[in-house]
């Protein structure tokens, strides 16, 4: 990125340790400190930089985009986090066409509208029209024929706080979060419906009961009134990490990788951050403070003069489990299955021991070398936490036996790749509240300080950029 013994030198806005009481700069006229280069902070620092008010990300790692990390190497391209994203929202479409990747844009093959779910060891194709619907082997009659009675069941209290599964087996009965909604769960965030806030957690589903007394009425009337973009997948040619990447370009030098911080002070009207670089600690003056870290980062950045802030260091209750994610590679004639989709989610009932498998070279092109298929699978989350510990020995094992026999492949990979993440995503268990109460007090009783990112505006890739923007306007409103 740059040279970091550069930007001590022309940074404008260090204070020394000693002269730190002295600094007499007006607040108005410092940057803006955004904590975190993921996707929610470059989006912030992106917008607030296009405001005409200066910025500055600090990021920890050696390279901006967070989780986002898409890597090409001999023709195969990994993504190690997020595969995919949905475009469904305004502003999401925007920050694509701002950026200038318009014209890179890729958007997921057809194909990807099947999603296998397996049902007693065999794989079935979800449901996509009302005819097959009815005639899915998913469901059993009895399950569709409850599914029927949806719309008369009565709403639940506004206040009741349920959890997706007591939430879904209520509407539509057991079968239904067994092998649609518990699949669905462990694919987007390796959790447990049992253990989700419906509120928290999937808003927008608690919100079709509230305001039309009904998800499947609501969703009709829902999608015959959107008149916004369409929830499409969509991914770049090098991969997801190109967001991020051209967000960081954009911002120049003021991405500053592999600077940890580690305090945030509040000194009279303005902000003094430390940070660490190459073993160094250096403090500089900043106007107000956009956080967009994970909540464990948070929990562990020492907070001064900033009342409440000490109830930051219960983020690290928010439980995130372990999830590995399996980049696999094979020659197309070792694989039996079609991979006609976008992948394969396991519902918990079948016991197997992986969450789901990405069909990645099916979903968008120049994935795998010519003659070549590329998989990803997911292993752990909240239902086997232990399996996302094993070594990489016994995860070629468990991958060959449950592809194997799932797929219909047949030998050794000629691509194996394991990436572990020890803190997967943030999961928005029941009783969430008293996590999203936390940042609403601090943020309200010191004024400039700001929180964002996926711990208190949603996981999704979408949810992050909007909460980016969110955060940038609140930033860029303050007046010192
Ligand atoms: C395995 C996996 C698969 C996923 N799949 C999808 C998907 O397919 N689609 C989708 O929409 N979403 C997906 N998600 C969720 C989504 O990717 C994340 O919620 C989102 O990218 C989070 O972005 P963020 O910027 O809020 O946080 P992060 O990406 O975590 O960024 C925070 C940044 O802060 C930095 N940092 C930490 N501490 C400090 C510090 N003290 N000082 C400075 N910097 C610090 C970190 O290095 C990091 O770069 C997935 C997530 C994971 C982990």
């Amino acid at each position: 990125m740059h040279e970091f013994s550069t930007v001590i030198v022309e940074a404008s806005n260090i204070v020394s340790p000693h002269s730190r009481r002295k600094s007499t700069r007006r607040a108005s006229s410092l940057p803006v400190a955004i904590l975190g280069g993921g996707i929610t902070g470059l989006t912030a620092a992106w917008h607030l930089h296009q405001a005409k008010v200066p910025v500055k990300v600090f990021e920890a790692a050696p390279t901006p985009g967070g989780v986002i990390i898409s890597t090409r190497q001999e023709g195969w391209l990994q993504e190690s986090g997020p595969n995919s994203m949905l475009e469904g929202s305004a502003e999401v479409t925007a920050l694509i066409e701002a950026v200038g990747l318009n014209p890179r844009r890729l958007y997921a093959a057809d194909s990807a509208k099947n999603r296998y779910v397996m049902r007693d060891g065999k794989l079935v194709a979800m449901p996509i029209s009302p005819m097959a619907f009815v005639m899915t082997k998913l469901f059993s009659l009895q399950a569709k024929l409850n599914l029927l009675g949806e719309p008369w069941r009565a709403k639940a209290p506004a206040d009741l706080e349920e959890s997706v599964g007591a939430f879904v087996k209520r509407r539509l009965g057991q079968e239904f979060l067994d092998y649609a909604i518990n699949p669905f769960v462990g694919g987007v965030y390796a959790g447990d419906p049992y253990k989700l806030s419906v509120t928290h957690g999937f808003p927008k589903l608690h919100a079709l009961e509230q305001e039309h007394g009904s998800l499947i009425r609501g969703a009709l009337k829902r999608r015959n009134t959107s008149g916004g973009p369409k929830d499409r997948i969509l991914s770049f040619p090098e991969g997801l990490a190109e967001l991020p990447l051209a967000l960081a370009a954009a911002l120049g030098d003021a991405v500053r990788c592999s600077q940890r911080v580690t305090t945030v002070r509040r000194v009279d009207q303005h902000w003094e951050i430390t940070s660490g670089i190459d073993g160094t600690q250096v403090t500089e003056s900043f106007s107000s403070v956009v956080c967009a870290l994970p909540a464990a980062a948070l929990a562990a950045i020492k907070f001064e003069a900033v009342p409440g802030s000490e109830r930051l260091s219960e983020l690290i209750d928010i439980e995130h489990p372990p999830v590995t994610s399996v980049f696999v590679g094979y020659r197309r004639e070792q694989v039996a299955h079609p991979l006609d989709g976008f992948g394969l989610l396991v519902p918990e009932v079948e016991q197997r021991r992986m969450l789901g498998v990405l069909f990645s070279s099916a979903l968008f092109p120049n994935r795998a070398p010519d003659g070549h298929v590329a998989l990803t699978l997911f292993i752990g989350g909240v239902r086997a936490p232990e399996l996302a510990k094993l070594d990489d020995v016994a995860l070629r094992k468990l991958v060959s036996e449950e592809l194997g026999e799932l797929l219909g492949v047949k030998g050794e990979p000629v691509r194996f790749s394991v990436v572990r993440w020890p803190r997967a995503i943030p999961q928005y268990t029941l009783g969430y509240a008293r996590f999203k109460t936390i940042f609403t007090q601090v943020e309200t009783g010191t004024p400039g300080l700001y929180f964002g990112g996926n711990a208190r505006d949603g996981i999704s890739l979408a949810n992050c950029i909007e909460s980016g923007r969110r955060l940038a306007n609140a930033a860029g409103a303050v007046k010192s």
